[in-house]
């Protein structure tokens, strides 16, 4: 299972497709991919059962228009490999997107509380649970993308790595680790998420490998702001220089 993102000015369909391939070695059973079109606040999704040559065939028109987006590889924890299971999810208003690697304990409790407030579900994961759940955070809470990732995590356990993307923050990428690892590439004009450094380290040396419990908002305008997930403390980027 894999996780890659990207917000920059290159091809993102290249990058999180090879991407993808680079963490192929993980193991997975689906892949998806969305890419956001920045000119209309679109997201275009592409997601199946099977290889990372099974979801090129179905979404290389998709390749060469879009600078934002992000893929996943699924290794099936809740619900069978399936088109449906596959991530990306998307919460029920359609302007979060979300990838997830990891398990959500508690996501049944989760999931009666939001059935309660009529949303519904197209998948049976865990993660369509915790995107409807920073949906449902932001609606009621009235809370900005970052702050809604933050404070629906705080009510999650289990292990995550995850990575989300909100259609009117444009570009704009928040991430969030717990257990399961995540990395940030610092380019100039570009930043990368990837599992490990592979898919990003013939662009950039300057890697930020994100701690268990803190979550970060890449954005091309404001740059990397990293936080612990519980105090919302603002953390100091430990910036490692890769070799190779
Ligand atoms: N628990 C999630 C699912 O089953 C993510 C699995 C993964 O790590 O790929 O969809």
């Amino acid at each position: 299972c894999g996780i890659v993102g990207y917000t920059g000015f290159q091809d993102a369909y290249d990058i999180v497709i090879n991407g993808l391939r680079r963490l192929e070695y993980r193991g997975y059973d689906s892949a998806g991919i969305v890419l956001e079109d920045t000119t209309n606040n679109n997201f275009n999704f592409k997601k199946t059962k099977g290889k990372v040559s099974d979801l090129v065939q179905i979404s290389e028109d998709l390749k060469g228009k879009f600078h934002v987006g992000m893929g996943h590889t699924r290794w099936a924890t809740h619900g069978v490999p399936s088109d449906r299971n596959s991530h990306p999810h998307i919460s029920n208003d359609g302007k979060i997107a979300i990838v997830h690697n990891g398990i959500i304990e508690n996501y049944d409790t989760i999931k009666t509380m939001l059935l309660s407030k009529g949303f519904t579900f197209s998948s049976e994961t865990d993660t369509e649970v915790l995107v409807n759940l920073i949906q449902y955070v932001a609606d009621t809470q009235n809370l900005d993308f970052t702050s809604a990732v933050r404070v629906a995590l705080n009510e999650v356990y289990g292990a995550y790595a995850i990575t989300v993307m909100h259609k009117d923050y444009p570009g704009v990428l928040v991430v969030g680790r717990l257990g399961s690892p995540l990395a940030i590439g610092l380019g100039n004009n570009e930043y990368f998420i990837a599992s490990d450094a592979s898919p990003f380290v013939e662009f950039t040396k300057e890697a930020v490998y994100l701690e268990d419990g803190h979550m970060a908002t890449l954005s091309l305008e404001n740059g990397v702001d990293i936080r612990s997930i519980k105090e919302n403390e603002k953390i100091v980027p430990a910036i490692q220089e890769l070799k190779l």
